[in-house]
């Protein structure tokens, strides 16, 4: 895993490197500090000597001016290379997920999805920028300040740094309690992420029913227990912050008597004491350094380590032998099809039947029989537990899905816009139309006269999921995408079904120009629709009950002729 998170270095391993070596001249320049004010103490000032002294300090002033620049570049620079690094996580991550089956959908929630590629990439950004250059300025320094304090005297130096273990170890150890406490916190605060999502999402249905208090409620448990994580992370922060400031504060405590002792006994001067004084109270940045990078480590791993869990995750792959089948005639065969969502329910059973190339299937049945299921079942949305399906005699699986699915058009009840243009949403059917075959294509679907309605016409925008328009406006630009893409299957999954009786009537006259020429797919409860399909089966959740012609059904006299007697009688 690391090697993977060093391998995001590659792109930016310029930036990362004069990086480094700015931070490590600005640490070198920081450590010169008291040394200068040693001498100066120690010599220049005493010996009046004038010139030195301006020397020096015009040395300081360069170094300072030199540590501006390194200090832009550094923080700049740095956090470039961080959002750099985690804009090509992000990248991966979406076309990862572009890839990813409809089943990695069914179990992940959108909110807890997005709050991850969110939050967890921030920290990640956040280690991948400060990490290194925390742990290694931190180290140059905490070395560096020991060589210098120990050229001064080896023994107040020895004094002196026996703290600092406690101080590293105190403050590691409160660090990491810190960390996990602010993991249960990104815990809580991704459900929160997820009820906002859902509840969003929802608020039209919850409008609707009046469920606000049961909304804020479901809403509050999520939000308080992401505010109790808060509240016991901040505790733990606290401690952290007082105690590693409390032993710092003592290590001034050691200095000022040790050093006092060794400036009594006249062994330092008042040049080396200051240095020792100054030395110590510039410390306290690299441990708090390293500390940081402790923490900083342990969200950013924990955060990678999710981001490679998504990136982990399986995707749809084609077999090795797959082939592109640009365009298929169009015979489809489902060959003892069995298939479950998951181990305790089989959805569908034994499934047979065969369409020829331009015919219509027609799937009727209560609610649950498995339609949808069997639908999806075509464009390999989900895979078939067991049995075959073909199309032109080649198994769907032998196909690479891309092509599989440009030769499959869908209609179904739940039309999903895109935020955008109208235009956009009928060329999503075909990325590369024309603006002529996108306009024949709302032509055929019956929307075009509606389009030129709109005072912006076709670049109308039809806001979030399509919210501006009505269903039978949204169904019809469903439909015109179908047409643009032109492909010889198509599935209608109750593509009428949220309709009205007039809207229906008028998009059942596109839908069935949509048919011609293709082999169609059609799962209807308004079974006026399905009449003149080819065949009829009617499927329940114990597999195919009976199957045949309208005509053939309705003298069978089962379930079919019943459904069709009842919508019959209700008609009258
Ligand atoms: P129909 O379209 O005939 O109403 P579906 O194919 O939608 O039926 O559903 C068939 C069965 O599969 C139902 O019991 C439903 O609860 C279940 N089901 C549908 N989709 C999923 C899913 N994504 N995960 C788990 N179970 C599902
Ligand atoms: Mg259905």
């Amino acid at each position: 895993m690391i090697k993977s998170f060093i391998s995001y270095y590659k792109p930016v391993k310029k930036i990362f490197f004069i990086d480094m070596v700015c931070a490590l001249t600005v640490s070198i320049c920081d450590l010169f500090y008291p040394m200068i004010t040693r001498n100066i103490i120690n010599d220049y000032v005493p010996n009046q000597n004038l010139n030195l002294l301006i020397t020096w300090l015009s040395i300081l002033g360069l170094i300072y001016i030199v540590k501006l620049g390194l200090n832009f570049y550094i923080s700049y620079y740095g956090h470039i290379m961080g959002v750099t690094m985690q804009a090509n996580m992000r990248s991966d991550v979406f076309e990862h997920l572009q890839d990813l089956p409809f089943v990695f959908f069914d179990e992940n929630k959108t909110g807890t999805l997005m709050s991850r590629i969110i939050n967890d990439l921030m920290e990640v950004s956040e280690l991948a920028h400060h990490g290194p250059e925390d742990l290694f300025v931190s180290v140059v320094m905490i070395v560096g300040s020991f060589i210098m304090l120990s050229s001064i005297n080896l023994p107040l130096s020895l004094i002196v740094f026996s703290v600092v273990p406690f101080l590293v170890v105190f403050a590691m150890k409160q660090r990491i309690k810190m960390s996990d406490a602010f993991m249960e916190t990104r815990v809580t605060i991704g459900e929160v992420n997820a009820s906002l999502e859902n509840s969003i999402s929802g608020i039209r249905v919850s409008k609707a029913f009046s469920n606000k208090e049961n909304e804020i409620e479901k809403f509050e448990k999520n939000n308080n227990a992401f505010q109790v994580a808060r509240r016991k992370a901040y505790k733990v922060m606290a401690l952290f912050f007082s105690g590693t400031s409390f032993i710092m504060d003592f290590l001034n405590i050691v200095v000022l008597s040790a050093g006092g002792i060794f400036f009594f006994k006249g062994i330092i001067n008042f040049g080396d004491f200051a240095a020792f004084l100054l030395y110590i109270s510039m410390f306290l940045n690299p441990v708090k350094k390293l500390t940081n990078f402790i923490e900083q480590y342990q969200s950013g791993i924990t955060g990678f380590r999710r981001f490679t869990e998504l990136m982990n995750s399986e995707l749809e792959t084609d077999d090795p032998d797959a082939k592109d089948i640009p365009t298929v005639q169009g015979d489809i065969k489902f060959e003892n099809v069995t298939f479950s969502y998951d181990d305790h329910k089989q959805v569908l059973k034994n499934i047979n039947f065969n369409i020829e190339k331009g015919k219509t299937i027609a799937f009727v049945g209560p609610s649950g029989g498995g339609k949808t299921t069997l639908c999806h079942l075509i464009p390999r949305f989900y895979e078939v537990e067991d049995g075959n399906i073909f199309i032109d005699n080649i198994n769907i699986k032998n196909f690479t899905r891309k092509s599989l699915r440009k030769n499959i058009g869908i209609v179904q009840q739940d039309v999903f816009l895109f935020t955008g243009t109208i235009y956009d949403n009928i060329l999503c059917g075909k990325i590369d139309a024309t603006k002529e075959e996108v306009i024949a294509a709302a032509k055929k679907a019956n929307i075009h006269d509606f389009i030129m309605t709109m005072p912006k016409g076709y670049d109308t925008y039809v806001g979030e999921r399509g919210i501006m328009l009505s269903g039978g406006q949204k169904q019809r630009i469903s439909i015109a995408r179908v047409f643009l893409k032109n492909p010889p299957i198509l599935i209608l999954d109750e593509a009428t079904s949220a309709l009205d009786n007039a809207t229906e009537l008028l998009i059942q006259q596109s839908l069935e120009e949509l048919c011609k020429g293709r082999t169609t797919v059609v799962v209807a409860h308004r079974l006026s629709t399905i009449k003149n399909a080819d065949e009829i089966i009617v499927i329940t959740a114990s597999g195919i009950h009976e199957r045949g012609s309208h005509n053939k059904l309705i003298e069978y006299n089962g379930i079919y002729a019943e459904l069709y007697n009842s919508q019959f009688r209700s008609m009258n």
